[in-house]
């Protein structure tokens, strides 16, 4: 009982507060100018997708589909048609960007490595049907980002 009137006759409890702020008043600070400065991004970060080539410009997807059948969101849609040499690629591949969780699974799922997260996460839409992203856009984002992306991709190999 005497030591709660003492503590409160000298303010205990405030100078403990004021100890607190004064302590993190000269602490380093952590805030960052956003966007002019950013964070570092993981190699593993799971941004905007796009589906890549090999060096000789050959798409790499072989239309197995089996991003489309791991997606959780049911965000893929693939169809795909053997062409005249045999091979089979993708006639349509989209990826409906509002339903995304960017959980990752397709990425994991291929076998070739095509379709890949990238750390693209600054961007946004102006009109409806714009977050659809087609095989045209997304092999566009691959080719602009192959450089990237394949740092990305050596970087996760050395710790796997
Ligand atoms: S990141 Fe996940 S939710 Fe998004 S398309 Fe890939 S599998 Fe589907
Ligand atoms: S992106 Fe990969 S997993 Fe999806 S259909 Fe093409 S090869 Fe198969």
């Amino acid at each position: 009982m005497i030591k709660q009137y003492l503590g409160s006759l000298f303010l205990i409890e405030l100078l403990k507060g004021l100890k607190l702020t004064g302590k993190y008043f000269f602490a380093k600070k952590f805030t960052i100018m956003y966007p002019e400065e950013k964070t570092p991004i993981s190699n593993r970060f799971r941004g905007r997708h796009a589906l890549r080539r090999y060096p000789n410009g050959e798409e790499r997807c072989i239309a197995c589909k089996l991003c489309e059948a791991v997606c959780p969101a049911l965000a893929i849609t693939i169809e795909a048609e053997p062409r005249d040499d045999g091979t089979r690629r993708t006639t349509k591949y989209e990826i409906d960007l509002f339903k995304c969780i960017f959980c990752g699974f397709c990425e994991e799922s291929c076998p070739v490595d095509s379709i890949v997260e990238t750390n693209i996460f600054e961007y946004h839409y102006e009109q409806r049907g714009e977050q659809i992203m087609d095989k045209t856009k997304l092999l566009q984002f691959g080719d602009d980002y192959e450089a990237q992306l394949a740092q990305d991709r050596t970087l996760d190999a050395q710790y796997r």
